[in-house]
């Protein structure tokens, strides 16, 4: 998901509703000669070059990939969750990877790719969603997760500055110490990387207090590679880094980042039961209105709440009861309870982040649900959307048109300044046309859609074309060689 246009972003062209994506478009993938040639000269020009793929082997080059290689490993995320994308990007495999160890690999690489005119897609840890990282028109795919140094952390500032390929776990394990933490996490957390995040992720656990990833101030500044014959090593402001801030890679090499950190805190996790819906949506409401300190909260609705693997020891769910989930500050707990019980809740479980068995609560939020309910019923997928204000018309319209076929988990975050409320609903996949109609039935209640059955930078965020993505693209990739068909504006400039 991403966030509404900010004035950083003035140059965008206004929403239109596109016609769904397909990969007819995309130019051929390159011969079984060039990559021969692409993987003989990277090689010779550094033999520690970890190389992945037939084309390491000249005598495998006619067989096709199997699909439990590395090669094909390195050549898919998590799209599966879409029934639509999955037969566009099933199958569609890198002819080589590269896993770099060093920022010389990283220019060695993107020269190389430049010169061969092979198109180049870069991997962090592999979890997007949408198909980011599946290399559509073949070629090379860069894996950046073994560039993950953390090269300085100013004890005045709290800032950081740290490689595109450093875990975003990894990272506040290295600042927990200096008593600094990251502001933003999916929750993917424990695999993501920081490089992917920005290019591929939008928010999730400390949405409500710091926005989305797009928003001005949470990315600092950005060393990028560019690609080309001679690459050049840039180092970008953040008002130049906003364009390759969630641009799914296509338009610039992240090498490290500039990122502000915030003062650790002890984060509490909290479930909350409520048999009422309305009460439940009311207590939310409050919760994200109130000056208690909260790292997240998410609502599931009651029938999604039995298949989560909650952690062993904590109370078993009952039927019909809501659950809240919240991290909060001990200083929030002080008022809590009462606050909570005078909403309809009961506080039915609290444990320290970091602490006690099985999964951590940030992991029964955001996509995390998705992935546990589909782990049980593999035949729903999921929407994205901003709910309007206030929010209760809109799901009780939906509610009364979709019924059971739509489960609703809600996630609040704050979006323009105000406290809101984003809701990652399980679907019940009935196809197509039915999807289309939900997503016009959001619309008309005044949702923002976030398509996550989509496969361009565009159609995952809000539908248009930011102008200056494809600037960026035009610069720093020219011969439009970074992850083809990802960034719509610029197959339409
Ligand atoms: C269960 C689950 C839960 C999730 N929860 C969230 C969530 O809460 N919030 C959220 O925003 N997302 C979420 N995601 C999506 C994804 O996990 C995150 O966005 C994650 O941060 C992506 O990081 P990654 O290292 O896996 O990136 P990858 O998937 O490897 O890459 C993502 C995109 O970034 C590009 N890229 C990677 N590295 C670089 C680089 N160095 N330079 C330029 N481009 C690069 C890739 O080409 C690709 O387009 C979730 C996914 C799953 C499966």
């Amino acid at each position: 998901m991403t966030q509404e246009p900010t004035s950083q972003l003035p140059q965008t062209r206004s929403p239109q509703k596109y016609a769904p994506m397909t990969t007819a478009h995309l130019p051929p993938r390159p011969a079984a000669a060039v990559i021969a040639a692409l993987a003989a000269e990277l090689q010779a020009l550094d033999p520690q070059l970890e190389l992945i793929g037939p084309a390491c082997d000249p005598c495998s080059q006619a067989a096709p990939v199997p699909l439990n290689t590395e090669l094909a490993r390195l050549s898919r995320d998590y799209f599966d969750y879409s029934p639509l994308l999955l037969p566009l990007l099933r199958g569609r495999l890198a002819d080589l990877a590269v896993r770099a160890r060093s920022l010389e690999q990283v220019l060695l690489v993107a020269g190389a790719c430049a010169r061969h005119r092979v198109p180049l897609t870069l991997r962090g840890a592999g979890t997007g969603n949408y198909g980011q990282c599946v290399p559509l028109c073949g070629g090379l795919v860069l894996d950046l997760s073994q560039l993950r140094q953390l090269r300085q952390l100013d004890p005045d500032t709290g800032v950081v500055e740290v490689e595109a390929g450093c875990g975003l776990a990894a990272l506040d394990r290295q600042l927990a110490p200096h008593g600094r933490a990251i502001r933003l996490a999916p929750s993917s957390y424990r695999t993501a990387t920081v490089g992917g995040f920005i290019a591929g992720g939008s928010g999730g656990i400390g949405s409500l207090r710091w926005g989305f990833l797009r928003d001005p101030g949470n990315l600092l500044g950005l060393e990028l590679v560019t690609l080309e014959p001679e690459p050049q090593l840039l180092r970008l402001d953040a008002a130049a880094s906003a364009p390759i801030n969630h641009a799914y890679g296509t338009n610039g090499i992240i090498t490290a980042l500039r990122l502000p950190t915030v003062e650790a805190v002890a984060w509490r996790q909290l479930l909350v039961g409520f048999n009422d819906w309305s009460a439940a949506l009311v207590a939310a409401q409050t919760l994200m209105a109130s000056a208690l300190e909260l790292n997240a909260l998410a609502l599931l609705e009651a029938d999604l709440v039995p298949a989560m693997p909650w952690p062993p020891g904590s109370p078993a769910p009952l039927a019909g009861q809501h659950r809240l989930l919240l991290l909060a500050s001990a200083a929030a707990l002080e008022v809590l309870p009462a606050l909570l019980r005078a909403k309809g809740g009961e506080l039915l479980w609290a444990w320290p982040e970091g602490q006690g068995k099985g999964l951590p609560l940030s992991e029964f939020t955001w996509n995390h649900v998705t992935l546990h309910w589909r782990g049980q019923h593999p035949d729903w997928t999921y929407l994205q959307l901003l709910l309007p204000q206030p929010e209760a018309p809109c799901l009780e319209a939906l509610r009364r048109r979709w019924g059971p076929d739509l489960l609703w988990h809600l996630e609040a975050v704050r979006s323009g300044g105000m406290a809101r409320l984003a809701a990652l609903p399980l679907l019940r996949w009935q196809g197509p046309e039915l999807l289309d109609e939900l997503i016009d039935h959001c619309r008309q209640l005044g949702a923002v859609i976030f398509n996550p059955h989509a496969i361009t930078v565009e159609e995952g965020g809000l539908g248009v074309v930011d102008a200056d993505q494809v600037a960026a693209k035009a610069a720093y990739d020219p011969a439009g060689l970074l992850n083809p068909g990802k960034l719509r504006g610029w197959l339409e400039r």
